[in-house]
């Protein structure tokens, strides 16, 4: 037997994939008038198949192209001319043969398997500084006492009930000229297309040609790697008989942290100063994703205004495979200011008297009303139902995913 990729179109017609062009042409002669529409109305749709498999059969350069990649080599030949899609996918696709999946051709022409996809959740501290870490799979290898056979060699026959395909397809009459396609599960061989003689059946797998086996792979997060970045282990999925297995696949999830965000390369946090540190300046630590013990300074004489932002050069993530290479960390500061009368009256005229000057009234001419200003705050949860988003504090903006309760500090 010619040793080809898929045998779909070959069955199709009846023939085996060494047929001459006289036995396909002899075949689908046959079948053209066995199932043309003029004769049998029902068999529209077979009629179709036919046409497909010949037309593909009986030019060798498209019968090149099938025989040694399947399905995918006819779409990927076919250029994607209009129509074809149809039967591709009623031939192929669509549930009724289906059986490509995700699979797409490998380089040697070999069919590819699906790849495996893991999430993989890691924190910020081990994008920070890289971490190896293993991770224990199960997945299907070949079986070594039968080498992905099923049994001794010649073992193995193609099942004759449903010609290989897996499934019986029946029809089913609803009324006159209209009938339904059903398929079902080819019992003689289970949906396998084969069967094995049970004494030949190989022991090990029991002609299943695979074996559940544990693998440990060693994976490691390189310092800088990203929420969604792929590492791939190329040929580690599950192996089967005539396929070339296709990648494990981790996808890089990034744990949210509590102090920083990252951005890219750059780090934000967000740090609470009170109204003190703000004019007189101030130092605090934190601490960084590798544990070392940060200390900003802040000279007196140096203002920050609530809801400002400054940089520190450097000390951001590393870069992906260049990891001296830092990005910066911002930080925003919240600045707590006093609560109502912290201070008494004459205490305050003293203060008045260090702070910059108010600004000049100016003198109004004619009527004026005196309003009343209200609080509006309902961070404190004591509002009078008022919605958080029934105003826009412009300087709120950056940090409004911090929620309510970073800006205020009365309490
Ligand atoms: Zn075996
Ligand atoms: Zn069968």
């Amino acid at each position: 037997m010619a040793n080809v990729a898929d045998t779909k179109l070959y069955d199709i017609l009846g023939v085996p994939p060494g047929a001459s062009d006289n036995e396909l042409k002899k075949a689908y002669r046959k079948l053209a008038k066995e199932y043309h529409p003029d004769k049998n109305p029902n068999a529209g749709d077979k009629f179709k198949e036919i046409s497909f498999a010949y037309e593909v059969l009986s030019n060798p350069e498209k019968r090149e192209l099938y025989d040694r990649y399947g399905e995918q080599g006819l779409r990927e030949g076919s250029g994607g001319s209009g129509g074809m899609d149809d039967i591709f996918s009623h031939i192929f696709g669509g549930g009724l043969f289906s059986f490509m999946g995700n699979q797409s051709r490998s380089r040697n022409g070999r069919r590819r398997g699906e790849d495996m996809m893991h999430p993989l959740k890691v924190s910020l501290e081990d994008l920070y500084n890289g971490k190896t870490t293993k991770l224990q799979l199960s997945k299907n290898v070949l079986c070594s006492s039968c080498n992905g056979q099923g049994g001794k060699s010649g073992a193995v026959q193609k099942c004759s009930a449903c010609r290989g395909r897996g499934v019986r397809i029946m029809i089913r009459q609803l009324a006159p000229g209209m009938v339904q396609q059903m398929q079902s599960v080819c019992s003689d061989c289970n949906g396998e297309g084969e069967v094995i003689n049970e004494k030949d059946r190989c022991k090990k797998c029991e002609g299943k040609k695979v074996i559940k086996e544990v693998k440990i792979l060693e994976v490691h997060v390189d310092k800088g790697m990203k929420h969604g970045q792929r590492i791939t282990f190329t040929g580690e999925a599950d192996q089967a008989p005539g396929v070339e297995p296709g990648d494990i696949v981790l996808l890089l999830q990034e744990k949210e942290n509590e102090v920083f965000q990252r951005e890219g390369n750059d780090l934000h946090m967000t740090h609470k100063i009170g109204l003190v540190e703000a004019l007189c300046g101030f130092q605090f630590t934190f601490k960084h994703l590798d544990g070392r013990q940060i200390v900003v300074k802040y000279p007196p004489g140096k203002v920050i205004e609530p809801g400002c932002v400054r940089v520190v050069r450097g000390e951001g993530m590393p870069q992906y495979r260049n990891p001296f290479e830092k990005g910066d960390l911002y930080i925003k500061f919240d600045v707590q200011f006093p609560e109502n009368n912290w201070i008494s009256p004459e205490k305050l005229s003293e203060l008045e008297d260090l702070l910059p000057s108010r600004p000049e009234v100016p003198t109004v001419i004619g009527d004026t009303e005196e309003v009343d200003l209200q609080e509006f705050d309902n961070t404190r949860g004591s509002g009078g139902g008022q919605r958080r988003e029934a105003y826009n504090d412009s300087s709120d903006e950056e940090s409004a995913h911090h929620g309510p309760g970073v800006q205020c500090a009365h309490q």
